[in-house]
This record gives structure tokens, sequence and C-alpha cells, in this order.
């Protein structure tokens, strides 16, 4: 038995440590899978476009715009519209950036598709910051910033911070560019994301130009310009050439930075980038023009009026042709300059154009004034003074929404972050209950598991001491009680008797002469009559009737309720159907009796006493001449108890 549930409990502790080991190693591998698993922000074409953009927009245009159509699903438009918005974006086409995102909004679902939806909102808040519209698109990118972040939506988050601080530039804030700037530096360089650290590092360049510090830009400039040649970015590459030339420049390190412009013109007309090229052009012939080399100015100033023109940038149009006017008043070539002052007059229509009307007058004056006309130039330059007052003084009104919007954003951010906190807060307490109940449900299942194993280890051991029970209760031949466990039986039954005050009857059975049958037919018909004998005592008597065999061909039987007229009538049919179990064995030839001594009434006797006294009764009865039935006390004549 020790060994059995030994071998039961070994089963149970390995499959226990199985099952937990199991369960700990597909958590954890859950868990890490989730964790490390890059979630794709965009299907595999759409990012192979995406991936091409920023230098070849005009190519992916070409490839893209013909795909749009009204067939399309939702989610195929929506990201068509968006590579399409991005494009148009690159090559400053920002109103039809702005058309385009607008589209791609309208074919995303906000609440089913939020990430998306940021980066239409930020696709659409890069177009409306190139049409000067950035104040509108604040909110968009704040949005798409917080939500990055909450959702560990990092590629978005890098991009986020990009078109923020673009348009943080655009605003001339530039304390918050250079901020959200370095913010995606930080970001590009802790994970390896679409926009890379090198390409923050152009951004970062830009902020330093605009403020006027060259020595500042210049080493982040050199930085993305390594790492564009590298990667052959070449659209990229041009733009940084450019800003690297100008700023080289400024620092009056002219033969590099002309070369650097020169450079950035020709890569900008390889890739298509005709509004790049010629912003090179406008840049290098100021530059000629300062060094006096004017009719190599004006090739470059032809080139660069010829692009805008075909870029449709009537505002740059404008700056090129007075640039030309200038090199005319230089070379008192007063007429072709008033021509050309004449040609940007009729371009600067409205009031975006107000600084150059400024400088339309102020040109159109000095070249009047060269041709003596002065009245005329001293009216021209009362007006200028009245468009540089105007000017001023909407730059003042401009500036002061400025600081009353600042004010209401810094007080907006505020409350936002107060917010942010509280939701912050209640998705942490959410996300540790979902976790406690997680592992509640782990608990819970280990424990009925492990109830389940012990369960089982009971049954088995159960089963098997039942099975020893019997085993040791039962005679193995006969299959009746034991010895000990009918003298235990036995015992038990006289005591209930003496307690209810009832009768009992106990007998003892030997059978005839049962060795001379064993010499005669054999051990085997010896033990086939035995079993014979057990198997008719059970069909004979009473389920409660205590039934043993306590000696080789010698029997205890114990009939509980019983009188001792009824227990005699009993065991007078029985011993009469002994005779006939030779016949039903197939051994006609073998005559079987049994000898009885019975005791019966009722006694207050011990077990040793009442089976000595049915002993001495079975005696008398085989003394009487065997195969027959003795009661105790004892008769005066024995024959008289013959039942047969
Ligand atoms: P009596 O009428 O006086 O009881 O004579 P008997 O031969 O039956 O009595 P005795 O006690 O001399 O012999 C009992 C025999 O029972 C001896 C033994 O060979 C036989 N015997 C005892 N146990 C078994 C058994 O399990 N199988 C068989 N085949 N014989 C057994
Ligand atoms: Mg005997
Ligand atoms: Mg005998």
């Amino acid at each position: 038995m020790n060994f059995y549930s030994g071998w039961a409990t070994l089963v149970c502790r390995v499959l226990l440590t199985t099952l937990i080991l199991s369960m700990g190693c597909f958590l954890s591998f859950a868990s890490y899978a989730a964790q490390n698993a890059p979630e794709p922000d965009w299907s595999q074409p759409i990012m192979s476009y995406l991936e091409r953009v920023r230098d070849n927009p005009q190519q992916v245009l070409d490839d893209i715009l013909p795909k749009v159509s009204p067939r399309n699903d939702k989610e195929t438009s929506a990201s068509l519209y968006y590579v399409i918005s991005r494009a148009y974006s690159s090559l400053m086409l920002h109103d039809k950036a702005l058309a385009a995102a607008r589209e791609g909004l309208f074919h995303t679902d906000q609440i089913r598709q939020p990430k998306r939806y940021h980066y239409m909102q930020l696709a659409s808040a890069e177009a409306l910051k190139g049409l000067g519209r950035a104040r509108q698109g604040e909110k968009q990118v704040a949005d798409a910033i917080q939500w990055a972040k909450n959702h560990q939506s990092y590629n978005l988050l890098a991009y986020a911070y990009s078109v923020a601080g673009y348009m943080s530039l655009t605003l001339s804030e530039t304390d918050e560019a250079l901020s959200n700037f370095q913010k995606g530096y930080r970001l590009a360089e802790t994970k390896l994301l679409d926009i890379a650290p090198e390409d923050f590092s152009g951004m970062i360049a830009l902020v330093y130009e605009y403020r006027d510090e060259p020595s500042l830009a210049i080493p982040y400039f050199e930085q993305a310009q390594i790492y564009y040649r590298k990667s052959n970015r070449r659209l990229e590459l041009a733009n940084t050439l450019f800003g690297l030339g100008r700023s080289h420049l400024k620092l009056s390190h002219t033969e590099v930075g002309l070369k650097l412009l020169i450079e950035s013109a020709r890569l900008a007309l390889d890739i298509r980038d005709i509004q790049g090229a010629a912003y090179s052009y406008q840049q290098i012939s100021e530059q000629l023009i300062k060094a006096g080399q004017l009719s190599e100015a004006e090739d470059y100033l032809d080139d660069a009026l010829n692009l805008f023109q075909e870029a449709n940038n009537p505002y740059q149009q404008v700056g090129v042709l007075l640039l030309q006017a200038r090199i005319a008043l230089i070379e008192t070539n007063n007429e072709r300059a008033l021509f050309l002052i004449q040609a940007a007059k009729r371009i600067a229509v409205g009031d975006a154009f107000l600084p150059h009307k400024i400088q339309i007058n102020y040109l159109k004056a000095e070249a009047l004034a060269a041709l003596k006309d002065y009245e005329e130039a001293y009216h021209l330059l009362l007006n200028m003074l009245e468009d540089e007052r105007t000017f001023r003084k909407e730059q003042n009104s401009q500036r002061l929404i400025k600081l009353k919007s600042a004010f209401d954003t810094e007080q907006q951010r505020d409350r936002n972050a107060l917010l942010q906190e509280q939701n912050l807060r209640q998705q942490t307490e959410l996300d540790q209950q979902r976790e406690r109940q997680r592992y509640t449900a782990l608990v819970v299942t280990l424990l009925v598991i492990i109830s389940l194993l012990l369960f089982w280890q009971y049954r088995i051991s159960r089963k098997h001491q039942n099975r020893l029970e019997n085993l040791a209760n039962h005679d193995g031949l006969t299959g009746l009680l034991t010895r000990r466990k009918t003298m235990q039986d036995m015992e038990q039954q006289l005591n209930l008797a003496h307690r209810h005050d009832d009768e009992i009857s106990i007998a003892i059975l030997d059978l005839d002469y049962f060795k001379q049958i064993n010499d005669t037919y054999g051990h085997q018909a010896g033990d086939d009559i035995l079993k014979g004998f057990a198997s008719l005592a059970r069909r004979t008597f009473r389920g409660t009737d205590i039934l043993g065999r306590v000696g080789g061909e010698e029997f205890l039987f114990t009939f509980p309720h019983t009188s001792t007229e009824d227990a005699c009538k009993l065991l007078s049919r029985f011993s009469l159907a002994v005779k006939q179990i030779p016949a039903t064995i197939g051994r006609e030839s073998i005559s079987l009796s049994v000898s009885v001594g019975l005791v019966s009434g009722q006694y207050s006797q011990d077990i040793s006493t009442l089976i000595a006294k049915a002993d001495e009764a079975l005696y008398d009865a085989k003394k009487s001449g065997r195969d027959q039935i003795k009661l105790y006390p004892l008769g005066p004549s024995p024959d008289d108890n013959d039942s047969a």
C-alpha cells in the first residue's frame, strides 16, 4: 500500500510541476510577445510608399494617383490619401496636401481606427502649417502626441513631434520648436523608428538657421547630410545641402556655401523638385550680386523665375523679379528696372504681398529718382512709408493675437495636464485591477486542478485499500469470510443480540470423511467440493448471515435474529442440499455429507465459550455417526436430534 500511494503522489507532483511550469512559460511568453511584437502602423505596400515619399514624392504621386478610385474600400482610400497628402507636403503643394488629408479623414473612423485618425490629423496639420495656418492645426497635433504617448505608438509620436516642431517654427516659437525636435531626437535615438535621429538633426538645424545662428546650425546639418548621403535620400539631402550652404554663406564661407547650393540645386532638379532648385538659384544669385558678379547672377535668376513660374509660386516670382530689378538699378538700366518692377507689381496683388509692395515702391522710387522724376519718387516713398506703418501695425496686432493665444494655450495645457493625470491614474487603476483578476483566475484554476488531482489520488488509494481489505477478509478458495473476520462480525452480532435481547444461532459445520474424499478423488476434487459448498451456503442463507471458513473443511455460520427452531430447519434443508454438491460438479460417485453443531437462543456468554459449546455439539454429531445436526445443550438421547 505504501508503494502504491507513493507512486500516486509522485505522479501528482510531476503533473503539478509540469502544469505550473508550462503555465508560467505560457504567461511569460504571452506577455513578452505582447510587449515586443511591433505592431505595423500601415500595410506593407503603404509602408513602402511612405518610405519613398520623403525622397521622391513626385514619383510616389505618379504611382499612387491612378490607384485612387471610388470603388476602393474605406481602408484603402484612407491609406492612399494619407500617402498623397504626405507627398504633396514634401512638394510644398500644401493646398493639395490639405485636400488629400481631409479626404483621408473622411474615410477614417475616429473611434475604431484612432491611430490612423491621428496620422491623418497630423498630415492635415502639416498642410495647414504650410498654408500659414499653423494655429488651426495645434490642437490636432497635441491630441496626436497625447494619444501616441498613452498607447506607446512611437512612430506616430515621432511624426507628431516633427509636425509640432515645424508648426512652432512657422509661428516663430523657436524654443518650442527646438524642444519638440529634441524630444523627437531622443525618442528616435532609443527606438528604431521610421524617422531617424538624423532626420531630427536636420530639423534642429533649421531652427538655428531661422534664429540666425549659422554656427550652431552647421553641425546639425552636417550630421543630417552624412546620413542622407549614406542612405541615398536625395530630396532630403538636397534640402540639407541648401540649409548647410546658406549657413556657410552667412559665415562668409562663400566658396563652400556656393558649392553646396549648386549641388543642392542639381540634386533637386534630378528628382524634379523644381522649387527646391529655384530656391538654391535665388540664394546663389543673391550671393553673386553681393560679389558683383551681376551677369552670372542674372542667369541664375532667369532660371529661378522660370522654375517658380512652373511651380506656380507667385510669391517667389515677385522676389526674383525684384532681385532682377535691383541688378538693373545697379547697372543703371533704369528702364529695364521699371519694366521688371511693373511685372512684379502685376503679380503682387492682395494683402499677402504687403512686404513686397513696400520693396516695389522703394525700388520704383529709386528708379524714378535715377530718371530724375523726383516728384513721383517722393510720392512713392510716402506711399512706401504708409505701407510700412500698416505692415508694422499688422505685425504688432498679430503679435498680440499670438501672445493672447499663447496664454490661452498655456491655460488649456494646465487643464489638460490635470485631466491627463486623472485619466492616467484611472487607467493605471484599471490595469492593476485587470492584473489582479488575471492572477486570481490563475490561482483559482491552479487550486481547482490541485483539488482534482488530490481527489483522484484519494480515489485510487481508497480503491486499493478496499481491495486489500477484501483480500484480508475473504478466503481465497471459497470467497467466504476468513476466520478472523468471522470472529469479528460474530462478536458484533452477539453484542447486538445481547443489547436488544434478541435471538441468535451459531453453527459449526464439518464435512464428513473429507480426508478420504481427498485421498480417493484427489485434492482438486476436494477443492471443487469446498467451492461448491461455499456457493451453496451463499445461495441458501441470507445476506445478513455471517458465513465463514474457519478450518480446512470446517465452517462457522452465525444467524442473527434466528430462533433455534428456524436455524434447525434451515440447516436441515442445507444438509440435504449438500449431498447434491458432487453431482453439480460432475462427481456423482462421491458421497458427501456434513455434521453440524448448533448453539442457539439468547446468550450472554463470550464468543469462545459459545464456540466451545457448538464444537461440543459437533463432536456429539460426529460421534453419533455424522451427517446430522446436534443442538447444545445436548439432550439425553443423541439419536432424537437426527435431522435427516
Ligand atoms: P471427519 O468426518 O472426522 O471430519 O473426518 P475428516 O477426514 O473430514 O477429518 P480430518 O480432520 O481428519 O481431515 C480433514 C481433511 O480435510 C484433511 C485435509 O486433507 C482436508 N482438507 C483441509 N483443507 C483442505 C483444502 O483446502 N482442500 C482440500 N482439497 N482438502 C482439504
Ligand atoms: Mg475437520
Ligand atoms: Mg471432517
